[in-house]
């Protein structure tokens, strides 16, 4: 190491070498050298002569550990780094060097907080040691899934040493617009200015300002904890503490102080924004109980290769098996496994669209196996399993950060058996429809305090929130729109988020032409449902019942029935059967027994009386549900008597008598039914039987 001595010691004092570690760097400098040409020992043998002669210079210590470290002998070098800092806790070699042994046995996170502390240690005047320990860090936040972070700490790199090509490369790479990071995650964020506040408040503000300039970033994280502190409905302040612990990597912080952000601010583009750096946030290792999106994973050592191989090619020839990639020979394989699907003759084979199972990786002796849904992962580790016996050992589950190209997983399907591809776009497209617009948008989500997308949409700050939470998902497609093709234009319309109508919409044609499936609960609400045609009321119905909009599709299912018969759609049951449960959710049991009479006529007239026993049914359920014990048990009976081996019947007839408390009644039809399960050999209906049993003896027993 041949060092400018006017330059700052790489002890990380902040003197200046000449005047700090030079004396004892002739030999440290003659050990490295040593080392570097095999001699080992002797290099070892000096350094401990340094330490000898130096013992409470903490600088002796740690180059001693390094020379140790590069000789295998870790436990020794812990030894050595440990006296180092046992002399000098604030010792910024010392914890540089520990980040670096906390990076090389895989611990990133502890590795991570080690360089952050060096960095703070270190004088800032040693740019380049303080430009090393910001790339190391950089590389430690992207394995963490945190590319805020990442690019901070990058940045800063870059900052230190400005000449330096490759740090603005990787810059450019890992951030510019080729980069795989969703656009929240490596935007260059901002701090908000200060909202009015008074003379006390801004020289906080300026010092916090300070901080960030100086790259003392925690220093700067403090002054926003007190003006927050002091003032808690500072919006402003909320932002800046959250843009701080996002750059430090503490994401829940981070999380939190956006939370209180996004409560204060009126604007609801800006709060949205935010909370897509939350959703960003919450991808970080370490947030996975917060998190919608998390990776779960199974390893398996393979002990024999050649079931493995057999299985690879069972599943290519099912067509299961795409993607597949290999690097060069023997390196890494990766590719895509889909689920197992039943198997369809002919035609209807070309209409089966799988849906992810799990990605596959095979390195060496081991196979991982991942994906955001547990479920199906475990499906396809359970055929391996199964497939390869002995052959493989237990798999090592783990769960862990969601990779930002994996979060649109559970969207996907590969209909790999359509020949044409005009035609499997599509479906792929139809499949992308349907699961935001009918399975996401009811999910409980965690970025919405566990409330679904549509019930979220009517809440003031959740809506904000959800704004944010849909454009981090537009967002993870990266540059692959035509990977997940779906206009989320058309979701946030659907749950009345924005004004603008998706592209396949509202092209001036008017609700005859409009797209139905695309609306609002609010556009539902107000369509001219009197000038609509059977067909497109009965679509305006399906829309409203997929937003869980009832009162709505009751008023279309209203209209619907009281039109005259249609020779094409006989088969009124659905409508009524969606009055008649609105009716008794209003605790209106005599309307809902008119609907029940009045379809029930229909359908003998114009369906053949097809849906009698359907009718027959929920006339039996409404009348429990007024207390007409006796007339509901007659319907159940005749019902029975006329379909005695439908499982279904004998359960809903036991069901409703126990919800109208009679306990008596339910038992009678519950042990028929057992009995009658026993006969047939009917397995699940029989041990439900048996709860049923049970539940009503419980009440016959309490009643008593
Ligand atoms: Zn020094």
């Amino acid at each position: 190491m041949a060092l400018d001595p006017y330059a700052a010691c790489p002890c990380g004092s902040g003197k200046k070498f000449k005047w700090c570690c030079q004396p004892i760097y002739v030999d440290i400098d003659k050990a490295f050298r040593q080392d570097e040409e095999g001699q080992h020992e002797a290099a070892l043998k000096v350094m401990d002569q340094v330490v000898a002669e130096h013992p409470a210079n903490p600088e002796a210590w740690g180059r001693r550990a390094q020379i140790l470290y590069q000789n295998d002998r870790v436990d020794d070098a812990e030894a050595s780094l440990q006296k180092a800092l046992d002399i000098n806790p604030n010792y910024p070699f010392g914890h540089l060097l520990r980040g670096q042994f906390r990076q090389a046995e895989g611990g990133i996170a502890g590795a991570a907080r080690e360089f952050r502390t060096a960095i703070e240690l270190y004088d800032p005047e040693a740019k380049d040691l303080l430009g090393q320990v910001y790339a190391l860090l950089a590389d430690c936040e992207l394995k963490l899934n945190k590319p805020v972070a990442a690019r901070a700490a990058l940045q800063q790199a870059a900052r230190c040493q400005p000449a330096n090509e490759e740090l603005r490369k990787g810059l450019e790479a890992l951030f510019g617009d080729k980069s795989p990071v969703p656009a929240s995650g490596r935007k260059e964020y901002q701090f908000l200015s200060p909202s009015g506040s008074g003379g006390g408040r801004r020289t906080e503000w300026d010092q916090a300002l300070a901080g960030l300039t100086s790259g003392k970033l925690s220093e700067a994280a403090r002054a926003f904890e007190r003006l927050t502190a002091s003032d808690p409905g500072d919006a402003a302040a909320w932002y800046n503490l959250a843009l701080c612990r996002a750059w430090l990597g503490e994401n829940d912080g981070g999380l939190e102080a956006l939370d209180r952000y996004v409560g204060l601010e009126a604007d609801e583009v800006r709060a949205a924004a935010a909370w897509t750096l939350g959703e960003i946030l919450r991808c970080g290792q370490g947030m996975e109980d917060d998190a919608d999106y998390v990776e779960h994973s199974q390893m398996f050592q393979v002990r024999e290769p050649q079931g493995l191989a057999q299985q690879l090619q069972g599943w290519q020839a099912a067509r299961r098996l795409i993607g597949l990639r290999a690097e060069v020979e023997q390196g890494p394989v990766t590719g895509l496994v889909l689920e197992k699907l039943p198997p369809l003759a002919g035609a209807l084979a070309a209409t089966q669209a799988p849906k992810l199972g799990a990605y596959l990786l095979i390195f060496a002796d081991r196979v991982r196996l991942w994906h955001t849904n547990p479920t199906a992962l475990e499906a396809i580790a359970e055929e391996l399993r199964q497939n390869l016996g002995p052959a493989l050992a237990e798999p090592e589950r783990m769960r862990g950060p969601v990779n930002f190209h994996d979060v649109l997983a559970e969207a996907l399907v590969f209909p790999v058996w359509t020949a044409n591809a005009e035609e499997a776009k599509k479906r792929v497209a139809e499949y992308i429809e349907r699961y935001f617009e009918e399975t996401w948008i009811h999910r409980p989500l965690r970025s919405l305090n566990l409330i679904s997308p549509m019930d979220a949409a009517g809440h003031p700050i959740l809506r904000k929130k959800l704004s944010g939470v849909i454009e981090f998902l537009d967002e993870c497609r990266g540059g692959r729109p035509d990977a997940v093709p779906y206009d989320f234009a058309r979701l946030r319309h659907k749950l009345g988020l924005s004004g603008e109508k998706p592209a396949a919409a509202g092209n001036g044609a008017g609700a005859s032409a409009a797209d139905l499936g695309a609306m609002s609960a609010a556009e539902l609400a107000a369509l001219p449902a009197h000038e609509l045609t059977d067909d497109r009321l009965e679509e305006a119905y399906r829309a409203a019942l997929k937003l869980d909009a009832r009162e709505i599709a009751g008023k279309f299912a209203r209209l619907l029935v009281a039109r005259p018969p249609n020779p094409k759609k006989t088969d009124r049951y659905p409508w009524y059967s969606h009055l008649m449960r609105l009716a008794l959710s209003e605790g209106d049991s005599e309307a809902a027994l008119n609907y029940v009479n009045e379809g029930e006529r229909s359908d003998c007239e114009q369906n053949e009386g097809r849906r009698r026993n359907d009718y027959e049914l929920r006339r039996g359920q409404v009348l429990a549900r007024r207390g007409d014990a006796d007339e509901a048990e007659r319907v159940f009976s005749g019902l029975i008597a006329r379909v005695p081996a439908e499982a279904r019947f004998r359960i809903s007839a036991a069901e409703a008598m126990l919800s109208a408390n009679q306990p008596d009644k339910a038992l009678r039809f519950a042990e028929e039914g057992l009995t009658q399960a026993r006969k047939a050999n009917d397995r699940d209906s029989e041990e439900y039987f048996k709860e049923l049993v049970g539940a009503a003896k419980r009440k016959v027993g309490a009643g008593t």
